[in-house]
Formats: structure tokens, sequence, C-alpha cells
């Protein structure tokens, strides 16, 4: 095993692993920017390196002020968590090479799921369905305008290398297809340094559910059920739940099967998730994300796996210790992400002193955070402030417990998106469980709150 961990990461899951870390009774590292010098990662940390400015580029996205920290203070792994540096496969070789364990699947891996173009490719090699789209990347307008009336409009023009919600176009007919077809691929080309781009049928109503995936060295790949997160906003996730309440049992078989099949097929190291978009019966490959997951708590929760420790073994070349298979999950988890935005101002990022602190409790509750009264969230990363999870026996009774965990749940100085959770999780439409991707689109009440 491992005697010491750098987290090359901060906020909630930069906390998450040192305690995963303590738990296995490894030394921890932690590495900040200059804005986040106060955090409590740094705090909890047995070490700690300042590793640059507070822009990300000039500090968590760092490799070399990263390794460095890391041959420092002797670290012999580094865990990315998810974000910054974890999908980087250039950042899994530069540990190879400094002898450092990276907690995660091989360079070769991220680079093979990584691009979704070529992850698309192997899903039709392994017969899972995809959705329809175009073979490959395409690059001439003309080609793909051709592409796209083919498959029939509406399409969505996605980057090869993106992620988290960003670098898609919707395109409704050809005019505005040629128009934003130019535009994705400037945008893919500012956020990812790469203007590849595919199209592909855009859905009308789909459901996102995904596959937890975990494997060793020694061949062994089990799904830990799934996660339904189709509650977002301009594709982002908001809330995620697992098991998903519109899923049928024999859908549900075919999907985990489908996504074990895809990455014992590439013989996948460490935590994966395969992410499926449903509807009307059928599911499509999406993308496999090949790190661990915001949303991971949720499949915690209802399988009794400690998803980062098992991260954390699996690197350090021991077995699975998960007994529990996919089909065998306990009750029911609801996470819903807290953000420091301002939902009456389109949901603006709203940095600032939390001037009052108190997160709720009790039976089935968890939060994960690395806020106190007095932090201040600092402008230049994600707004994501905690992340509150429940579990119940049934259903109900995890909506029950998150509407009182919400209620609550009292943070000041900053404006939230709690108000918004709790319209959201009280909607007779999620209540039922019948909701889509487009769900909120379609409830502009639930989007812009009343002053
Ligand atoms: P990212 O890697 O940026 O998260 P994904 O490929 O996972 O991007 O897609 C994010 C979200 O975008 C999905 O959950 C879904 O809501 C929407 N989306 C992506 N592809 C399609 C599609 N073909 N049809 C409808 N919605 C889609």
């Amino acid at each position: 095993m491992f005697k010491k961990v750098l987290i090359a990461n901060r906020g909630e899951i930069a906390l998450r692993v040192i305690r995963a870390c303590r738990e296995l009774g490894i030394q921890t590292v932690a590495v900040y920017s200059e804005a986040d010098r106060e955090s409590l990662h740094v705090r909890f940390a047995d070490d700690d390196v300042c590793i640059g400015p507070p822009p990300s580029r000039l500090s968590y996205l760092r490799i070399p002020a990263i390794i460095a920290a890391a041959e420092i203070t002797g670290a012999d792994a580094i865990h990315p968590g998810y974000g910054f540096l974890a999908e980087n496969a250039g950042f899994a070789d530069a540990c190879a090479n400094s002898n450092i364990t990276f907690i995660g699947p091989t360079a070769e891996q991220i680079r093979q799921m990584g691009d979704k173009a070529s992850a698309r490719r192997l899903a039709q090699e392994l017969n899972i369905p995809v959705v329809p789209g175009s073979p490959g990347p395409v690059e001439n307008p003309a080609e793909a305008l051709a592409i796209a009336e083919e498959i029939g409009f509406p399409v969505i023009i996605k980057a090869a290398a993106g992620g988290g919600g960003k670098g898609m176009r919707v395109a409704h007919d050809a005019d505005a297809f040629m128009q934003a077809f130019g535009l994705a691929r400037n945008e893919a080309l500012a956020a990812f340094g790469n203007a590849e781009v595919y199209v592909e049928k855009f859905l009308e109503r789909p459901r996102h559910i995904e596959i937890q995936l975990m494997g060793d060295q020694f061949g062994n790949l089990m799904h830990l059920g799934e996660r339904d997160c189709s509650i977002q906003r301009r594709h982002q996730k908001l809330i995620e739940e697992a098991p998903s309440p519109g899923l049928p049992p024999e859908v549900r078989t075919r999907m985990g099967e489908s996504a074990v099949r895809a990455a014992k097929h590439i013989k996948y190291l460490g935590a994966g998730t395969i992410e499926f978009l449903y509807e009307n019966g059928c599911f499509y490959f999406m993308e496999m994300n090949t790190r661990v997951q915001v949303e991971h708590p949720v499949t915690e929760m209802v399988t009794s796996c400690d998803i980062v420790k098992e991260q954390i073994r699996v690197a350090a070349g021991e077995p699975l210790s998960i007994k529990l298979y996919g089909d065998q999950l306990r009750g029911h988890a609801i996470e819903c992400r807290v953000n420091a935005e301002d939902p009456s101002r389109n949901f603006q990022p709203a940095p600032g002193t939390i001037t009052a602190y108190h997160p709720p409790g009790g039976p089935g509750v968890r939060v994960d955070t690395h806020v106190y009264a007095g932090y201040t969230v600092p402008p230049y990363y994600d707004s994501l402030l905690a992340k509150v999870i429940v579990h119940g026996n049934t259903r109900e009774e995890a909506l029950a417990r998150m509407s009182q965990a919400l209620d609550s749940f009292i943070v000041e100085g900053v404006p939230t998106t709690i108000p918004f959770l709790k319209s959201v999780i009280h909607h007779p439409a999620f209540v039922a469980g019948q909701v889509d991707t487009k769900f909120l689109e379609r409830e502009p009440g639930l989007l812009k709150p009343a002053q």
C-alpha cells in the first residue's frame, strides 16, 4: 500500500480523498493555489505545498509544479480527484515517468476513452448502441451538413475532447447548423485545444443514466449499478439518484452488461463511468468518464462500497474488495449539488464570504463539503459549495429526507441554489420520477424564481 498520497485537487473532493487515505492509514499531501491558503484540505492534510497563483492554469493544472510537490514531500502516489488533470493522459504519463503511481486508469485507457469520437467507435465495434451520427470527427462543413440531413434535425455538434457540458451546440435546421458548426469548432479549439467535432442526433426527451464501473489489475471488473442524472441545466447535472426511477429491470441488466463489456475490452483499471442516454426503451452509449465523479456518493450509499478507498486499493495492486454486485442494491439515494450561484440572475456564480453555516444532519444524511462559517468562496473555480446526499429505504423516504435536509441547511453571505433545489424535489414530475434532461427547460418557473 502507498505511504503518502498527494491530492492534485481542491474543495470537497480533496477532503473526500484525504478521509479515504486516513482510513487506510496513508499520509496525505495537499497542494493549493494562493487563493486556497485557508482551505480545509490544506489544514487536514499531513503536508502541504503551494503550487502557484489563483488561476488554475498556473496552479492546479501545472503538471511540473504538482510532480515537484510530490517529489519534495515523498509522495508515492497522486489522486487527481475530478476535473483539473483527472482525465489528462499527459499527467498520467508524467506521474509514471517520475515513478509516482497515478490513482486512476492507464494513460492509454484515458486516451482511448477520453476522445469521445474514438470511444464511440469502440462502442460500435462492440455492438453497443450509440446515438446515430457521424462515424468519426468531421471537418468539412458541407460534409457535416450532409450527415446532419441524413440523420435528421435536430442534431447536436459535440467536441471530441469535450467535458463538463462544454463544447456542444444544438441545431434545428440547415441554416442554424452551418453557423453552429463553425462556432462549435472554434469553441472546441479555445476550450480544449482541439477543434475536432462530430455530429449526433439530438434526442428530444432522454434520461441521462450512467453505470459505475470498477476494475482491478487481475481482470476483475464489475458494475455498481446506475445513477440517474437527468436533472440538468445547460447540460450540467444538478441532482442525481440511484437507482434510476425510470429504468425497467431488463434494460438495467442490458445497460450494465454493455458497460462491463466495453470496460473489460480495454482491461479498464480503477473507477470509471459509462454514460448513456435512454429514451423510449432504448439506450445509447454517450461517453466514458475515466475518473471518480462528483455524484459517486449516491452509489456509495446504495452499495456500501467506498469508491475512493477502492480506487486507492486497486491502484496499489490489490484485487477488488467489493462483494456486492450491481443488482443487489440497498434502498435509494439522492444527491443535490448546492452551488454558490444566484438563481434569480441566471445562475451566475456568486463568490463571497460565508457568514453563517449550519449543515443538515440526522439518519441517512451526508454532506460532502469544504465550506465553513467565515470561508470565502474564491471566484476562480467552480461554484460547488456542498453535496447533500440522503439515503432511505425507499425513494419516498429519501425524498422526505432530502426535503428536511435542504430545509435545515443554513448558508448565509452568498446566494445558493438551495431554494431552487427545494422547488425541484417538490415538483410533481420529480416526485413521480418522470423527468428527462429537458425537464428544466420546460419549467422556466423553476429556473426563474419569484424575487
Ligand atoms: P460532457 O462530457 O460535457 O458532460 P456529455 O456527452 O456527457 O458531455 O453530455 C452531457 C449532456 O448533454 C447529457 O447528459 C445530455 O443531457 C446532453 N446530450 C448529449 N448528447 C445528447 C444527444 N445526442 N441528445 C440529447 N442530449 C444530449
